[in-house]
């Protein structure tokens, strides 16, 4: 009966519910161990300057190459590592290690681009941040300019002030800051303005089906025109189609980033790539 049924219904949630946390529990556990046991690794994505498919820069993400459970997502683990302050010494080792690569990609040669590496709100927020990255910096003999920053709206939590001042520290530093993931979330146009970043990242979301989403579309062109007038450059992830690529070219966006260009890689794969991307068919 129906009684009988929530409560199966009941039961199989409370199951996998308890599933899920186990889960999370075992993870959380893991993580402990892999920064010493160098699980971790940063692969680089290519961002493409719109109008000619120029490599302008690299964004770092992060892989965990789990032990037993092979390749972990970020979009997983990161969370998780921010659950349980993991994320502070995390993103001192992927603040390090993205200066050491990006130090080596200009020793290397010819490519002179910035590297971007996300930074989780609670690392942003938290006192010696700022002594963090200068070290990094100073360490891996990294001119402040090759490093960019991305975060997210969420460094608002707890109120615009301390964000403000600490993006322009890192502007005085020479170091550029992006607003991801934008559209997401609460967005409010107000952190446009307020906020002393350089660059604004669209998220996917309203990339995908650019091309068929009237609405999308509009909001895209919407961010587009706005952030050009507070002189702010605008970045859309996500591009997997030349016919988002020719969109986005029509609609004025200054950079390009997606798997249509080329995927997140390791750094010696990205350090091989041509200067242009993609690249032409016929050789
Ligand atoms: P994000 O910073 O917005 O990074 C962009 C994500 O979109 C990456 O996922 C990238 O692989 C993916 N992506 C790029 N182009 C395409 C495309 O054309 N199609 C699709 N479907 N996806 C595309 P990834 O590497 O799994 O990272 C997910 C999120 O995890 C990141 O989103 C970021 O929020 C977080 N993350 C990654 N690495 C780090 C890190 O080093 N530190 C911190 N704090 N967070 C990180
Ligand atoms: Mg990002
Ligand atoms: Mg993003
Ligand atoms: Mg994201």
């Amino acid at each position: 009966d129906a009684k009988q049924e929530g409560r199966n219904t009941w039961n199989w949630y409370q199951c996998d519910r308890h599933r899920v946390t186990e889960e999370a529990v075992l993870l959380r556990h893991d993580l402990h161990t892999a920064l010493q046991h160098e699980q971790f690794e940063l692969y680089y994505q290519p961002i493409v300057e719109a109008v000619n498919g120029r490599i302008r820069g690299l964004e770092a993400l992060i892989r965990w190459h789990h032990p037993e459970r092979g390749m972990i997502s970020p979009g997983v683990f990161i969370p998780l590592a921010e659950q349980t302050g993991q994320i502070i010494p995390l993103g001192r080792w992927i603040l390090r290690h993205a200066c050491q690569d990006a130090a080596a990609i200009l020793a290397e040669g010819e490519r002179v681009v910035p590297v971007a590496v996300n930074i989780s709100s609670l690392q942003f927020r938290r006192d010696g941040f700022l002594a963090d990255v200068k070290s990094a910096l100073d360490d891996a003999g990294l001119p402040p300019e090759l490093l960019q920053l991305e975060v997210t709206e969420s460094v608002l939590l707890d109120g615009a002030e301390r964000a403000i001042e600490l993006i322009n520290q890192l502007k005085a530093m020479g170091i550029l800051v992006a607003l991801d993931d934008f559209g997401t979330g609460f967005s409010s146009l107000s952190y446009l303005r307020d906020l002393p970043i350089h660059k604004v990242k669209i998220d996917r979301a309203f990339i995908h089906d650019i091309a068929t989403s009237r609405s999308n579309a509009a909001i895209v062109q919407g961010i587009i025109t706005m952030a050009h007038h507070l002189d702010l450059v605008v970045v859309a992830e996500g591009i997997e189609e030349q016919e988002q690529q020719q969109d986005l070219i029509r609609r004025n966006c200054d950079f390009l980033q997606g798997f249509y260009f080329a995927k997140p890689m390791p750094r010696d794969t990205v350090m091989a790539l041509p200067d242009w991307l993609p690249v032409p068919i016929a050789l």
